[in-house]
């Protein structure tokens, strides 16, 4: 076990939080040992969307059994049995799915040992907002998400017994759908996560793992907590 160095503690009481964890990064970079070698950070980023695709998936399909759970329509259309049974049966797998993602995103965030990058995303993600980072935001917005629009879906996230769900949109989000216009097939999805892959080792995943885990932008000097946006819906967000 490694402690804070004596360094770092000085920068952080006196609010250089940009250089404490760029510093904190160069040391995790430069670090040659095993510990680096197990903790995989694209597998923590990509499984941090799927739990968020989990909870998304969740709140959409309930969504879904509310509308079609109201009394028949004055036409008399009634929704099949078999339809709201099926549905019903989806959220109780998404809730198992969702159990088994939690304790992977455990295992993997545990194969870190205590050390300057491991100091710098507990220190990052303190704030209930990380999330809200504008790197984050921006790419959220730029691919004709929740955060190009008024709703406010990604700053109010939350649910109770989803501590993942806080976050931006993945191709389950139902308010995305519903501006979209139409559902998107199983292929379609799969497709759409290939061109924002985080398992290859690029400019984007480097871009999203510096602002997932530090709050960092390459060659930017501001403090990490002074770039997170969070803007109030300009309407009322929806109930999740
Ligand atoms: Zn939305
Ligand atoms: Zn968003
Ligand atoms: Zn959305």
């Amino acid at each position: 076990m490694t402690d804070t160095l004596p360094r770092e503690t000085a920068l952080e009481e006196s609010g250089q939080i940009n250089t404490l964890q760029h510093e904190r990064w160069n040391l995790w970079r430069d670090e040659q040992s095993q510990n680096k070698k197990r903790f995989n950070i694209h597998e923590l980023l990509q499984t941090e969307v799927k739990l968020r695709e989990n909870a998304q998936r969740e709140v959409a399909l309930k969504d879904k059994l509310a509308i079609y759970q109201k009394p028949p329509t004055t036409d008399g259309s009634l929704v099949p049995a078999d339809l709201i049974q099926g549905l019903r049966a989806e959220v109780t797998k998404l809730n198992e799915e969702y159990w088994m993602l939690e304790r992977k995103w455990w295992s993997i965030e545990g194969s870190l040992i205590e050390g300057p990058l491991a100091r710098g995303m507990k220190l990052w993600r303190s704030h209930p907002k990380w999330y809200m980072h504008c790197v984050l935001r921006e790419d959220c917005a730029e691919r004709g998400r929740c955060c190009g629009r008024d709703c406010g879906c990604c700053s109010n996230r939350h649910l109770p017994k989803r501590k993942f769900a806080a976050g931006h949109c993945t191709v389950e989000c139902h308010c995305c759908e519903k501006a979209r216009g139409f559902e998107l097939s199983s292929e379609k999805k799969a497709q759409v996560e290939k061109l924002f892959d985080l398992g290859v080792d690029r400019g984007y995943f480097k871009r999203i793992r510096h602002a997932s885990l530090l709050g960092l932008i390459h060659l930017n000097l501001d403090n990490p907590f002074d770039l997170i946006e969070d803007p109030p819906p300009r309407y009322e967000a929806p109930a999740v």
